[in-house]
């Protein structure tokens, strides 16, 4: 991950002078900027750990690079807030995401789990999503995503889609760009009132999205949605955008396309997977949704790969996994409180 400030701190520990440099590095800092604290003295990870949570810096990565440790950590709050949709009030386990495969026919210069056509597919499998499935319904899950990579590149997505959709309402997140073929019988024996199509467009012409996905990507996604529409699905448009300019200006072409806004998902472009720039998440950021991946299961689907998310290889039994996603929330609320009785002023 790059960092806006390195600052090395040889075999520096928190006994030996660390702290003042941190607080001199915090204090020449801009709320958001990525600080890569280099060091040579492996005992300071976990107690720089505890001083990135109780300072509200968050840690957001940790390498051995070189033989070097190399710990990066964000100043202050997530810069900007993604779409709220009242998330924060959701209960953990209302929602459950799937990765059902990894590889993709983009390879979108953002992607934030490093999807592409060379990317291995790494599957869930019918069998797994069946049990999922059933076991999800137990536990009272409300809503399921379906995401992939590209899960229309898998034979088998229609058989995926309709055990997830006898579970929950489903929507699952697609280009657009596969609704053809044996493709689209699949898409036509799903049911529209349990399936909704999450098609992701970046912009309302083609440069930028084009930009990020390549060429010729917007044209056949606009096809895409407009072949899914003529099947009588409900589609929601998702733009992963990188200032608040391209929002606003994707904001206005859905008021002109007169897209409800439950059918509107703006979100900014995250620094993980391929991004080289991006909003820099940390785990304490996320409110957890669980994400179940053929890997294991992870905190939130922004980060369905990467370490600092994953909570348990374990997938079933699943309201073990779900218990495990729930503990993991509280350890981060208590390690909140913690903070607010240290600094409590009054
Ligand atoms: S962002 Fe979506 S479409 Fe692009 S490579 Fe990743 S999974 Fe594929």
């Amino acid at each position: 991950m790059r960092a806006d400030i390195d600052l090395d701190i040889g075999r520096k520990t928190f006994a030996s002078g660390l702290l003042p440099e941190l607080i001199a590095v915090v204090r020449r800092s801009r709320p958001g900027d990525l600080v890569a604290v280099i060091g040579d003295h492996d005992g300071v990870g976990p107690e720089l750990e505890t001083w990135c949570r109780f300072t509200g810096n968050p840690l957001l990565e940790a390498t051995v690079e070189k033989g070097r440790s190399r710990w990066v950590f964000r100043c202050g709050a997530v810069p900007v807030r993604a779409q709220d949709d009242n998330k924060d009030n959701r209960p953990v386990g209302s929602r459950l995401w799937l990765y059902t495969n990894f590889d993709c026919n983009l390879h979108c210069d953002y992607c934030c789990v490093r999807s592409s056509p060379n990317a291995p597919r790494r599957e869930l499998g019918l069998t797994r999503v069946q049990r999922i499935a059933r076991e999800a319904a137990e536990l009272g899950v409300k809503e399921i995503f379906v995401t992939g990579g590209e899960p229309f590149l898998l034979e088998d997505i229609g058989e995926i889609l309709l055990s997830c959709a006898a579970a929950a309402p489903t929507t699952v997140l697609t280009n657009g760009m596969l609704f053809t073929g044996r493709r689209a019988e699949s898409l036509r024996a799903l049911p529209r009132g349990r399936i909704v199509l999450q098609i992701s467009l970046d912009s309302a012409t083609p440069e930028l999205h084009d930009l990020h996905r390549g060429p010729g990507a917007w044209a056949r996604t606009r096809e895409g949605i407009q072949r899914a529409r003529a099947l009588g699905f409900r589609v929601r448009l998702a733009a992963t955008v990188s200032t608040d300019a391209e929002a606003e200006a994707f904001g206005q072409f859905l008021d002109e396309e007169k897209i409800a806004a439950e059918d509107r998902v703006i979100r900014r472009i995250a620094l993980r997977g391929v991004a080289s720039e991006g909003v820099a998440l940390s785990r304490a950021d996320l409110v957890p949704e669980v994400t179940i991946t053929a890997e294991g299961v992870y905190w939130h689907p922004v980060g369905a790969e990467d370490a600092d998310l994953l909570v348990t290889r374990d997938i079933f039994p699943l309201a073990e996994s779900f218990a495990a996603v729930r503990r993991a929330f509280d350890r981060e609320g208590e390690h909140a409180n913690k903070l607010a009785k240290i600094f409590n002023c009054a």
